[in-house]
């Protein structure tokens, strides 16, 4: 039986990973491609790669969470995006000494498409307004950072 302070420990100490589409943590593992451990989410059925402890991980990802990081999202949702742990992130902030800039203008809010929804959704003039966006690819699919930043209030 677990108690609280197990619990904790647990909670503290394993990596809650989940889908970066649909965010939901009920995953299957199904294989290692390229040294990176392989889910399917059993939600949206979405398959996913995430890095393994251990790894030296690719200067590619290390841009990816920085530029990410200076766009202000959070080392968590770095986290959920590209599969490298929040303590990765946080120690190559430290290391390369990046600042961001203090923004409370706007928040950068992120979609991972595939190739046939990246068109869907520029197909839309809607997805334009007002905002700018910058794509990105990961893995085999695309991920889409918006910035809604000309829209006041929301509306
Ligand atoms: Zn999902």
């Amino acid at each position: 039986m677990l108690n609280w302070y197990s619990c904790r420990f647990f909670g503290h100490y394993m990596k809650q990973i989940a889908c970066p589409k649909c965010k939901s943590e009920s995953l299957i593992k199904s294989g290692i491609v390229k040294g990176r451990q392989r889910f399917r989410c059993k939600e949206c059925q979405y398959f996913f790669t995430v890095l393994k402890d251990g790894k030296n991980i690719d200067p590619y990802y290390v841009i990816k969470a920085l530029q990410l990081y200076i766009e202000g999202v959070t080392y968590r949702e770095i986290e959920r995006i590209l599969g490298i742990s929040h303590v990765s992130v946080m120690n190559w902030v430290k290391k390369y000494n990046i600042k961001a800039p203090e923004n409370y203008e706007y928040r950068p809010t992120y979609k991972v498409l595939n190739h046939t929804e990246l068109i869907e959704y520029f197909r839309e003039k809607d997805s334009l307004k007002s905002s700018g966006c910058m794509i990105t690819e990961l893995g085999d699919k695309f991920m889409v950072i918006k910035w809604e930043r000309f829209r006041k209030n929301g509306v």
